[in-house]
């Protein structure tokens, strides 16, 4: 049995192309932000709260890119539907849900309890 993954893949790429945008997108106000040197110091308080919100924006948009790259490299590799822990098939309903998941949900639910 062989499955194609083409339209699996294409999602990804879409994903990752809006992700990169979000993230340059942050990167940007953050950049903006630091700019502004002359603001007192309770705006400058307010300021860093901010940088600190879109700073785990960015991280988080960056961990999501790189799960979304190794994804796409599992797909290249026809390693997509295995279980990164351990070995068995991962369900299709739930690449179907989470499209990078590494993980069937026996592992991922041993690892995150959810
Ligand atoms: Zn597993």
């Amino acid at each position: 049995m062989s499955t194609n993954y083409d339209d699996v893949r294409q999602n990804l790429i879409s994903m990752l192309e809006e992700l990169d945008e979000r993230l340059t997108t942050i990167t940007n106000d953050i950049r903006h932000a630091d700019g502004d040197v002359e603001k007192d110091f309770e705006e400058m308080a307010t300021q860093n709260e901010n940088n600190e919100v879109q700073d785990f924006l960015g991280n988080s948009a960056r961990v999501e890119i790189a799960a979304i790259r190794n994804a796409i490299a599992r797909i290249d590799s026809g390693e997509y539907h295995i279980c990164q822990t351990c070995d068995e098939v991962i369900n299709p309903e739930r690449l179907k849900a989470v499209p990078y998941s590494v993980q069937c949900i026996k592992c991922a639910s041993l690892n995150e309890k959810i």
